[in-house]
């Protein structure tokens, strides 16, 4: 399926969330593995409904060992980035968990072609029904926490370039030339963002 791009009023509403009954319909299990087959053709670690132009409080998200292969031990440490198995998480409410945020590049398949530092919580709580309309409660640290605050922030109409440190807004092209070698505290200093 077509990844909707920014500018599309689609990616600022509000999501509807989901009845028991339409969670566990045909179409909804369609539905999901459309945007499983999306996720994985980008590729990316998380797709949200109103991405594919559905405004309903559905993400899914998935972080394969194959993606964070080739990403150095020391980066996957500094992020907390670790695989994270394909889950669906439907009407999500989600608690940031402590003080302590951490800053890091970001990039969205709806703003194609760019990044972000974006500061985001380092762990949070989420509870949020699954494919079956069973109840879970996750907590989540790193990366992780960042999908989760990424798709969720989806499904209430924001983007992470509401959130980014504006002076680090890059191309793609440019973070491999200019930033990806560097420590995010390099980065901040470059780019005069207060820590
Ligand atoms: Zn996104």
């Amino acid at each position: 399926m077509e990844i909707i791009q920014t500018g599309d009023p689609v990616l600022r509403k509000v999501a509807t969330p989901l009845a028991v009954d339409e969670i566990r319909s045909v179409s909804t299990k369609h539905l999901i593995e459309q945007m499983r087959d999306t996720m994985r053709a980008a590729p990316g670690v998380g797709l949200a409904a109103p991405q594919i132009g559905e405004s309903i409080q559905l993400a899914v998200i998935e972080d394969r060992s194959d993606y964070i292969k080739d990403i150095s031990s020391e980066q996957l440490a500094t992020r907390q980035r670790l695989p994270v198995d394909f889950h669906v998480i439907i009407n999500p409410k989600i608690t940031i968990v402590g003080e302590t945020t951490l800053d890091f590049f970001e990039g969205c398949l709806s703003v194609a072609g760019f990044a972000a530092v974006v500061r985001r919580g380092a762990s949070v709580r989420v509870e949020y029904l699954n494919e079956r309309a069973e109840p879970i409660t996750i907590t989540a640290q790193g990366w992780y926490a960042r999908i989760l605050q990424h798709e969720i922030d989806h499904l209430n109409g924001t983007l992470y370039i509401d959130r980014m440190q504006t002076r680090s807004f890059t191309n793609i092209e440019n973070v491999d030339r200019f930033w990806k070698s560097r420590t995010i505290e390099e980065v901040r200093e470059d780019l005069g963002i207060d820590g």
